[in-house]
């Protein structure tokens, strides 16, 4: 079996790799507050542990790992979007989630194995939140309940490598009346009747975001699990809360045992983040017409502990890369992966290392020696050419530019069909295009209806415009 190596933030180390059970491979990635479209920068992380979640499959067999990734529905942004908007939280959260689904799966991300929504898992949240207490960890005040550091001095600040003093010097806490020390954070907060809140016994009230991680992570994986990813703007204080909250209530377990940390995505130098407003959507990049291929591609050129910069250049690059790529293996069928890729992505999902095999097996096929259908099992591996094209969202790539006006035009001419009520014309359509290896369904973009053609084999340009 193939040896990982991750780098986990914990030990500061790059370590073999071995599960608590190889049977079921247990990680958990801290998930987005949906309240907006994910920017580029939130993509990162669900690029970088997609890959991840791949190669696990790849080697311990793809019913033997569990991957859990959180939606956040329950936030103040949330509130206040509501609030500015004039539309319900139910509306919001919705249709945010969906454009996230929608994105992601335009970057050829898989869907996790559990897609947990915090608002339904109150009731262990809060259950949890009264094991704390029971055992002198927290502790109510005003409505509020906060984790006492104290009660764990020692412990925190381990993974992100600062003492509680330091902490408290470098002033980055909120101080409030109701806190017995300013490092303690909020488990259970009050809310007035305008805004969501479940009945507690603390009054009614909602969740602190560090105790959803927590709840839900302990509800699906355990008290013990293999991974926890992230971005490394979550290290402090999202992570080390989790750890506080998870290691107090289960001491019998040890919680995440390997902490991995993506670096941020940056703009001309700096974190691209709303708050600093310098940012664009994964859904303005589609838009513009670059396939979800290759924003996928540009990600994995960048090891994911670099930062890295987002640039027209290399988008383009990537494309070109990819089409030379596609027009090499696509008429073949997919073997095992090239040793050299596997072993670039267990050695710390070295992506650009991988990339750098894959030039090399290009070379290889140019010049009549190489494999293309290992070509074609290696870009497999690392999440491309997978087939399902959304074409609606633009989500495919390496067609030429022709080839995708057409693939268009046929999703459109049936959703056209469809809406004229011509269902006998439309599913001859339908039909045909199956033949042809086109598969036509319907699908929801954004809350919208959608036509998606999905490609199960390349069609050229004629075959899809004699299609009837
Ligand atoms: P947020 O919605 O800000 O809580 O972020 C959701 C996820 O996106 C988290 O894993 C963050 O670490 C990650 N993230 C946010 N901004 C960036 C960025 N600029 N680059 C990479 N990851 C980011
Ligand atoms: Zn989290």
């Amino acid at each position: 079996m193939t040896t990982i190596k991750l780098h986990n933030t914990k030990t500061r180390k790059k370590e073999v790799f071995t599960p608590i059970d190889p049977g079921n491979v247990r990680m958990y990635v801290c998930g987005p507050t949906v309240y907006d479209r994910a920017h580029l920068g939130n993509a990162r992380p669900v690029v970088v542990f997609d890959v991840l979640f791949r190669l696990l499959r790849h080697v311990y067999g793809e019913g033997h790992v569990t991957y859990v990734r959180n939606f956040t529905d329950v936030d103040d942004k949330i509130n206040a979007r509501a609030a500015e908007s004039g539309r319900t939280i139910g509306e919001i959260t919705a249709e945010t989630t969906q454009w996230f689904l929608d994105d992601m799966a335009a970057l050829g991300a898989l869907e996790p194995t559990h897609m947990p929504r915090a608002t339904q898992y109150i009731p262990q949240m809060v259950a949890m939140i009264e094991d704390l207490i029971a055992r002198g960890h927290a502790y109510a005040a005003e409505g509020h309940v906060l984790f006492a550091v104290d009660s764990w001095r020692e412990h925190y600040g381990a993974l992100s490598g600062r003492s509680v003093d330091d902490m408290i010097a470098g002033a980055r806490v909120e101080v409030a009346p109701y806190k017995k020390n300013p490092m303690d954070f909020v488990l259970w907060k009050p809310s007035t009747p305008d805004l969501p809140g479940w009945e507690s016994p603390w009054g009614r009230g909602r969740p602190g975001w560090h105790i959803e991680c927590s709840a839900m992570a302990y509800e699906l994986l355990g008290e013990s699990f293999d991974i926890h990813g992230g971005g490394n703007d979550l290290m402090f204080p999202h992570h080390e809360n989790e750890i506080a909250q998870s290691c107090c209530a289960h001491p019998e377990g040890d919680f995440a045992r390997v902490w991995m940390h993506n670096e941020m995505l940056q703009v001309e130098g700096r974190k691209m983040s709303k708050s600093l407003g310098n940012f664009f959507t994964v859904r303005d990049l589609l838009d513009q017409g670059i396939p979800g291929e290759v924003i996928r591609f540009v990600f994995l050129s960048t090891h994911y502990r670099k930062p890295m910069d987002w640039t027209a250049e290399k988008a383009e690059q990537a494309k070109a890369t990819l089409m030379e790529i596609w027009s090499l293996v696509s008429e073949t069928v997919a073997t095992e992966p090239s040793v050299g890729v596997m072993d670039a992505l267990a050695d710390d999902l070295n992506t650009p290392q991988a990339i750098a095999e894959i030039h090399e097996m290009v070379s290889e096929i140019k010049s009549g020696s190489g494999d293309p259908r290992m070509l074609f099992a290696s870009m497999k591996l690392l999440g491309h050419f997978n087939f399902a094209p959304s074409i609606s969202s633009l989500g495919w790539g390496p067609f030429s530019d022709e080839e995708h006006r057409a693939a268009i035009d046929l999703a459109r001419r049936w959703m056209a069909l469809r809406v004229a009520k011509d269902f006998a014309a439309a599913d001859r359509l339908k039909t045909a295009a199956s033949e042809l290896g086109v598969e036509l369904k319907v699908t929801k973009e954004g809350g919208q209806q959608a036509a998606q053609a999905k490609f199960n084999k390349k069609v050229s340009i004629e075959e899809l415009e004699a299609l009837q």
